[in-house]
């Protein structure tokens, strides 16, 4: 065949295990938006299939033999272009994918289900007794799972290399540890500093928020920033989200607390990051895998960026606090914008991931990732990993979990998927998101001044240049060397958490 038929033929293979994979997505969403409990059963056999059928197609030997056919022409090419990233991509989807055999692939799929069911159960009875077997068996399926990718990339030297690569392309044990031990350097003395500050006080978020002002004036934030409601929509869920059903659909999710200012908003304006980001992938990268962002770490960094360093910026309230006292003048009368913009801006240790303020959230996936490469190394004992968990918080955080509920039960991560490679993405994208942030603004002199008269245009278009169009055609540390024109680096994150909580903690 010619080069334009195997390349026609690639991309009509590509574009069908897309539209498979769409499919599962659409069933996903409506599994968390509107789909009564009853239909679990027949909803997990339909998306068990969907994703049986898109792996067969991936790992079928028509693709490795198109790829091969299609490899000496893509040398020739720009190695930056579409075409050469998408041979390159495939051909790195394709291998990975048929690395695991799919009866292992089929094993690790019931277990874990199983797994998640127990820890549905154990974690509101305080239970770590009863997933231990089920964490024991993950554990050593870890192991097995990144043994299939032995010398499968040169650069791995340490054998839950393929763990973390998998999950953030490009990324090693020993590149994300260095990174973190600079960070950890850096975020352990700044936290010391400001507990010796009084604290602020964040009661203003705290009262009686109908959600439908809520949610309205949510939604009048991202709309400036940019997020195309045209090509998208958002609902409420239990854990909000955002995903994919296709080109022109991207949809978000959030969730609401009456009594809680903060769930609602950041939730989406964190998930409308996410959104922005796939909206603006480049449409001619549709139906290949080159149409997503590159990796989580990176997908992180967008939502983070316009979470935090957009969204709870001063210039940020400047421009929107008058219009959320107006949609809340009872609840907000008399509370100036500042004591609000501290509020949101408060540091506070605590014991769950999620509600962790900026400058502790890094030390609990500092925590876990340790731990889970304890565990993968047999250093640590399932058995001790509650005890470990509480002797890391006490020593990182100064606070101890009453209960394995809000200690080593509190995260899905581990019981709904493999132990390695899930956590450390959430750092990464903060450290990406300042570094970013720090290039547009060397770009954008004015891009305080455009934040505080609510313009985000500027922005929203360096990050489409710079990030979002790109989908998956480079992975994290090059997007970063190519849109910041230097290494991934802690510098300009801890330069930002310096500065901002240097001021608001008066160091
Ligand atoms: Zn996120």
């Amino acid at each position: 065949m010619s080069i334009e038929a195997d390349l026609a033929e690639l991309k009509t293979r590509l574009q069908e295990i897309d539209d498979l994979q769409s499919t599962s997505a659409v069933l996903g969403w409506d599994q968390a938006v509107y789909m009564p409990p009853g239909g679990a059963a027949a909803r997990g056999r339909q998306s068990a299939l969907l994703s049986r059928l898109s792996h067969e197609r991936m790992t079928d030997p028509a693709i490795g033999q198109l790829l091969d056919a299609l490899t000496p022409w893509a040398a020739a090419l720009d190695p930056d272009s579409d075409e050469a990233s998408l041979i390159r991509v495939t051909r790195r989807d394709h291998d990975r994918a048929t690395r695991v055999p799919s009866a292992f692939v089929q094993r690790v799929s019931a277990h874990l289900a199983a797994s998640y069911h127990a820890w549905e159960r154990a974690r509101p009875a305080n239970d770590f007794a009863s997933v231990r077997p089920f964490l024991e068996t993950t554990v050593a399926l870890s192991r097995a799972y990144a043994g299939y990718y032995e010398g499968f990339n040169p650069a791995y030297t340490h054998p839950f290399d393929a763990l973390i690569d998998l999950a953030e392309e490009g990324m090693t044990v020993a590149g994300v540890r260095a990174l973190f031990d600079e960070l950890r350097a850096g975020l352990v003395p700044l936290l010391a500093q400001i507990r010796t500050r009084p604290e602020i006080d964040d009661g203003c978020l705290k009262g009686d928020f109908p959600e439908e002002a809520q949610r309205a004036f949510g939604e009048a934030v991202i709309r400036a920033y940019g997020y195309d409601f045209t090509r998208g929509r958002q609902d409420k869920t239990a854990h909000p989200f955002m995903t994919k059903l296709g080109l022109g659909d991207v949809r978000i999710t959030t969730r609401f607390k009456t009594d809680d200012l903060s769930e609602g908003l950041f939730s989406t304006l964190h998930e409308a990051g996410h959104a922005m980001y796939e909206q603006g992938i480049a449409d001619e990268l549709d139906g290949t895998p080159l149409f997503s962002g590159a990796t989580s770490g990176v997908h992180e960094s967008q939502s983070r960026l316009w979470e935090n360093l957009v969204g709870r910026s001063r210039p940020f309230w400047r421009h929107y606090y008058g219009a959320l006292q107006s949609a809340f003048p009872a609840q907000l009368n008399g509370v100036d914008d500042e004591t609000f913009y501290r509020a949101v801006n408060r540091v506070s240790p605590s014991l769950i991931r999620t509600d962790a303020d900026e400058v502790t959230y890094n030390l609990h996936i500092m925590l876990r990732f340790d731990l889970e490469l304890a565990l993968l190394d047999g250093s640590l004992a399932v058995a001790d990993l509650p005890e470990a968990w509480r002797e890391r918080m006490r020593s990182d955080l100064g606070v101890v979990p009453p209960d394995d509920t809000d200690g080593a039960l509190q995260d899905v991560h581990w019981f709904g998927g493999l132990v390695g490679g899930a956590f450390q993405s959430y750092t990464l994208g903060n450290i990406m998101s300042a570094q970013f942030f720090a290039a547009a603004r060397r770009d954008l002199p004015d891009l305080d001044g455009s934040t505080a008269s609510g313009s985000f245009g500027d922005l929203k278009g360096w990050l489409t240049a710079h990030v979002y169009r790109h989908g998956r055609k480079f992975t994290a540390p090059e997007i970063v060397m190519r849109a910041c024109g230097e290494p991934m680096s802690i510098a300009p994150y801890m330069a930002y958490l310096r500065a901002k909580y240097g001021a608001l903690y008066g160091l």
